[in-house]
């Protein structure tokens, strides 16, 4: 008996296989340092989890429409003309459980048997995984030396379907310029390609200005945006994500849901709601940390002559070790009980590269930047 091939060429995620292990070590009394996984440390804001309650307690606990509540897609529709400049109306949105049920459902629904789909070099670990279990091929895409190009019009080819763009990135950090984002556009429009934009990070920017790729002209007919709450909102487990694409597309994505999952969880869909109601001083507090943060280890990486990518965005650093970055992180976990990402989990180029989460205290940071000055000395 054997598994199907879709699933046999996946291995687990990555990033939260070494969360789990960090977890289990922590929970064996060790003082694990975690700094692989990419979730914000924040309690989510008290009225989100207020409005959770109310809704249940208002019985709305029954199944939603599949899509998800029209008032939560109107405001997700709402929030993309006026913050994103990209016209889309209810009919152009969809909410799925966590932003990856999304970036799989929309991968499942266009991406066919042999359709090659262009990665960025280093991306994301979850996009190859999504794209090989839709039967597609991954092609990867080296970027320049400062990580702010790609040479993406070498790699596309007949069988090219779609590109995959992050920004701000995981695991770079980097926040791709707008001449950067013409340039796919350019190329989308011209090989009459799909584009997916994730833009789960849109609002944790240091540095740089955010651009949205359907707002730019003739990309709202070939993109699919992918955005949900779990990072601005410090809402990972509550499993909330949104697709925004042509009708064409979120009608499929509606099939599948229809088949699969239904739809989010009615009370957290309330809860999507109330987030997107606040005003933003819960992301400004956020944001102003990570980048105390992200500054304080900037600092120390500098005084230990560590190179990175130039993290303006999200809450990473990817970072290079000069030596093979599955067995640092393996070694740095054993000894000093740090848990990191390894490189090779999110490209092809990177085995020497391993990325860290600062979603994490400024008082764990400190102990991490101890042990790894002792650990490489
Ligand atoms: N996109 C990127 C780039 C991510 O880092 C993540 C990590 N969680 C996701 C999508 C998925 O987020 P979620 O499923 O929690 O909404
Ligand atoms: N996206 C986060 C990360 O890269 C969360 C874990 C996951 O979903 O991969 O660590």
């Amino acid at each position: 008996m054997k598994v199907a091939k879709r699933i046999d060429a996946v291995k687990p995620s990555a990033t939260l296989k070494i969360s789990s292990i960090a977890k289990q070590l922590a929970k064996e009394g060790k003082d694990v340092v975690d700094m692989s996984v990419g979730e914000p440390d924040f309690k989510t804001p008290q009225r989100i989890i207020d409005s959770a309650y109310k809704a249940m307690n208002e019985g709305k606990v029954f199944y939603t429409p599949t899509k998800g509540i029209p008032e939560l897609l109107n405001a997700i529709a709402e929030k993309m003309q006026k913050e994103n400049g990209v016209p889309a109306t209810a009919d152009n949105v969809i909410v799925t459980p966590g932003a990856k049920y999304a970036i799989f459902e929309a991968m499942m629904c266009l991406i066919d048997e042999g359709d090659e789909v262009i990665l960025l070099d280093p991306s994301w670990v979850s996009y190859e995984a999504c794209v090989l279990m839709a039967g597609g091929k991954p092609i990867w895409v080296p970027h320049n030396e400062d990580f702010s190009d790609a040479p993406i019009e070498d790699y596309i080819s007949s069988s090219t379907k779609m590109i995959v763009i992050n920004t701000p990135s995981n695991p770079l950090g980097v926040v791709y310029s707008k001449e950067f984002l013409k340039k796919v556009r350019d190329l989308a429009v011209d090989k009459d390609l799909l584009v997916m934009s994730d833009e789960i990070y849109e609002k944790i920017i240091f540095e740089g200005k955010h651009y949205s790729l359907a707002s730019f002209d003739r990309m709202f007919e070939r993109t699919i945006t992918i955005n949900g709450f779990s990072k601005t909102y410090s809402m990972t487990g509550w499993r909330l994500g949104y697709a925004v694409a042509p009708k064409w597309i979120i009608e499929r994505m509606n099939v599948m849901q229809s088949h699969s999952v239904s739809h989010p969880t009615s009370f957290v869909q309330y809860a999507g709601l109330e987030a997107l109601k606040s005003d933003e001083s819960f992301i400004k507090q956020m944001v102003a940390e990570f980048k105390a943060r992200r500054d304080m280890i900037m600092k120390k990486l500098n005084e230990l002559g560590i190179s990175y990518a130039p993290p303006k965005g999200a809450f990473y650093i990817f970072m290079n070790v000069e030596r093979d970055g599955d067995k640092f992180c393996e070694e740095f976990l054993k000894n000093e009980f740090v848990a990191l990402t390894p490189g090779s989990a999110f490209g092809i180029a990177f085995n020497e590269w391993v990325r860290l989460s600062y979603a994490t205290s400024r008082e764990r940071i400190e102990e991490f930047l101890k042990r790894l000055e002792k650990f490489i000395a």
